[in-house]
């Protein structure tokens, strides 16, 4: 699909980038993309049309929104940097479905914005080349938000898609796991190379779809408090899941009852955090809030 025009070519970029004496912010984590095959596979992942409205979080100059304005019906670019709502402007004049909203993407009220701006769409994904030092931040905050949300399609570090991903037992598999997978259903779509970025990252990165569930895949009486329970049995990886519980959560006097809940569940104690599923998380936390374990 490449077209001459296109922001993401190297020559393009190199002179937007020239032309208004942009110098790149590293702990904005600025890499911009400039390659045009991966920005296609990235868009095309996320399942748009034209009924379908996308949000993308750090537009940099505008290489991946520019796909997701002929993609999308309307498309919501958050940008924290100043300096680059001017190039912005320039480089995507020719769209009228894109608005630039300038803010820092954890600090937003992302609700308020759906309904101000995408009223008309049912669905919205989000799709974004992250910066990587609030990937976390950035993924939770989404999966938290309750938007009406039907992809989210982000290029991260590999190594935080593989975390994403992870099956319970493998070493990667931690609360962001559990959380991702909760909420969506998890892919790695492709692993990308450094060489497609300037300037290259010191890591891997990879493009991860999560697919919004409409329901979760387990019931659980009580979302706060099964988050609660996952992070104090990840609390500290080499403890035992009945350590991690009793420092954690419960009075030491309460050790014999958690025991026998354990056992009751068919969960033993010396297992570690990382081997549970979501399925056995769920019925720990809807256990310990049945037998009220939780007060003196
Ligand atoms: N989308 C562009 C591309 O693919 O070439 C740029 C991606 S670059 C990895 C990340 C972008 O996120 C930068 O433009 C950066 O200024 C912006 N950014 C960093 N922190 C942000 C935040 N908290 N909220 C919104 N944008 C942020």
């Amino acid at each position: 699909h490449a077209s001459g025009k296109d922001i993401a070519t190297p020559t393009r970029t190199k002179e937007v980038l020239e032309k208004y004496g942009f110098s790149f912010k590293k702990s904005l984590g600025q890499n911009f993309l400039i390659d045009t095959n991966i920005l296609h596979n990235i868009v095309e992942a996320a399942d748009l049309d034209s009924s379908k409205a996308a949000i993308e979080i750090g537009p940099g100059i505008g290489a991946l929104t520019e796909q997701l304005g002929r993609a999308a019906g309307h498309v919501l670019a958050i940008e924290i940097d100043q300096r680059l709502l001017p190039i912005l402007e320039d480089t995507l004049a020719p769209y009228d479905n894109i608005e630039v909203v300038h803010g820092d993407v954890l600090e937003l009220d992302l609700a308020a914005l759906v309904r101000d701006k995408l009223s008309g769409y049912e669905k919205v994904s989000v799709v974004a080349n992250l910066p990587y030092y609030v990937t976390t931040a950035i993924l939770m905050k989404l999966l938290e938000s309750r938007l009406p949300l039907e992809n989210i399609v982000v290029m991260i570090q590999k190594e935080v898609a593989e975390r994403i991903a992870a099956k319970p037992g493998s070493k990667d598999y931690g609360s962001l796991s559990v959380a991702a997978q909760f909420y969506a259903e998890t892919e790695v779509a492709m692993i990308v190379p450094a060489s497609v970025f300037i300037p290259r990252p010191n890591v891997d990165s990879a493009v991860i779809k999560l697919k919004i569930r409409d329901r979760p895949p387990v019931e659980v009486d009580d979302e706060n408090f099964f988050f609660r329970v996952v992070r104090a049995c990840f609390a500290q990886r080499r403890k035992t899941l009945l350590n991690n519980l009793m420092s954690g959560l419960f009075d030491k006097q309460r050790k014999d009852e958690v025991i026998q809940m354990l056992s009751d569940l068919e969960i033993e104690p010396s297992r570690r955090g990382e081997t549970l599923s979501i399925d056995e998380y769920a019925s720990l936390a809807n256990e310990i809030i049945r037998r009220q374990l939780l007060g003196k």
